[in-house]
């Protein structure tokens, strides 16, 4: 597909091989794993955005990308994906890699605590 989005894309998507062998879409030097939906993109309030801005400089401000994120009807599909991705940079879905660092460790604390809910049961 043609066009920008947040600048994590690329005019023209490449296919990449992953670790485990599946096929993977390499998009701005960012891995995508296949099977995730990424029709989202097409709705995000950050087209025709300049990219930079939801790649700050270390230290640099992010309030000027979250205000961008905050009106976006797309938010929560791109918070997911950047989750699932395992996105390390940037702001998605209005986060910064450290508060989407929280949401995984958290839920990765749910997950293990449902586990031994299920063992103890
Ligand atoms: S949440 Fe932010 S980065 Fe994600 S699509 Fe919307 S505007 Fe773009």
């Amino acid at each position: 597909m043609e066009g920008t989005f947040a600048g994590f894309w690329r005019p023209k998507p490449v296919t990449a091989i992953g670790s485990t062998g599946e096929r993977r879409i390499n998009t701005m030097g960012i891995i995508a794993k296949p099977d995730l939906d990424t029709d989202w993109k097409d709705s995000s309030n950050c087209l025709g955005v300049d990219p930079d801005l939801f790649f700050p400089e270390r230290g640099a401000s992010t309030r000027e990308a979250k205000e961008v994120c905050r009106g976006c009807i797309v938010r929560e599909d791109c918070l997911e994906y950047a989750l699932l991705n395992g996105e390390k940079f940037g702001i998605w879905g209005g986060m910064s890699e450290r508060e989407r660092r929280r949401i995984r460790r958290q839920r990765a604390l749910e997950r293990q605590a449902a586990a031994r809910t299920a063992e103890a049961v």
